[in-house]
């Protein structure tokens, strides 16, 4: 049985208070879904801050990006263990926002994977298909390159410490939610890809997050789904009762 997975993509919004007040405010309420992972990634500068306020509580901490490199020269860059050192759990990888404005190709993310994982960090891997590449019903077979190329060399062990975010970019910051059927069907299918690289034991651990447009009011028919287990949320993930919302929609 997988856990429900929800997180929040804060991206680069809030300030220090409005952060700490909003982690604060989950973090007092992470209680009422003892049958869900919550977790927030807020902007790298208010971790710390953030790590702080939600001490004690079941909330999560992670960050939105890394650096593939251990340590050194790199002059603006954040690695994996600068993030376990601050409290985070999670890292999220390969976020469209960085496919598209950072260029970050399939390689690249798996070079983060790959540290994120040495690191100790559970990586939430995004994949998710233009509108144009479902228009020209490419959707299954972008989503399966994205796979390959970011899971290249991972092994068994580390697979099921990982977690996928199914995203796709038509319906990210657009309102537009992709219905629960077409994101079962690319959920089932990136299942299908997990047990043909692994087995089904293991394709049956892994969770993979749906992501675009999740609110409240769509959360509960997207988290119904057989392969849907979570969601990683973006824009309401900014406020309390939304976030919470969309949790309650995953509650058992
Ligand atoms: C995201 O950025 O990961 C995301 C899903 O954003 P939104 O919920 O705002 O569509």
């Amino acid at each position: 049985m997988r856990r429900p997975f929800i997180a929040g993509n804060w991206k680069m919004h809030l300030d220090r208070g409005g952060a700490v007040a909003l982690a604060a405010g989950i973090a007092r309420r992470a209680a009422e879904f003892p049958s869900v992972d919550l977790a927030v990634c807020p902007p790298f500068v208010y971790l710390d801050a953030v790590g702080a306020a939600i001490a004690g509580s079941s909330l999560g901490l992670g960050a939105q990006n890394m650096c593939a490199e251990p340590q050194g020269a790199f002059t603006g860059e954040i690695s994996a263990a600068m993030l376990t050192n601050v409290g985070c759990k999670y890292v999220i990888l390969g976020h469209s926002e960085r496919r598209a404005i950072y260029k970050e190709s399939n390689a690249d993310v798996n070079r983060k994977l790959l540290a994120a994982l040495a690191a100790q960090l559970t990586p939430i891997v995004c994949v998710g298909e233009l509108l144009s590449e479902r228009e020209a019903g490419r959707t299954k077979e972008v989503v399966a390159e994205q796979f390959a190329g970011s899971f290249a060399g991972v092994s068994a062990e580390q697979m099921v410490r990982c977690v996928i975010a199914y995203e796709p970019v038509w319906a990210i910051g657009t309102g537009k939610v992709a219905t629960p059927e077409q994101a079962e069907e690319v959920h089932r299918d990136l299942r299908g890809l997990i047990e043909v690289r692994y087995n089904s034991g293991i394709a049956d651990q892994i969770r993979i997050q749906y992501g675009g447009s999740v609110k409240p009011d769509n959360a509960k028919s997207l988290l119904s789904q057989p392969n849907i287990d979570g969601a990683l949320v973006g824009g309401a993930s900014l406020k309390v009762d939304d976030f919470l919302g969309i949790a309650a929609g995953a509650q058992s």
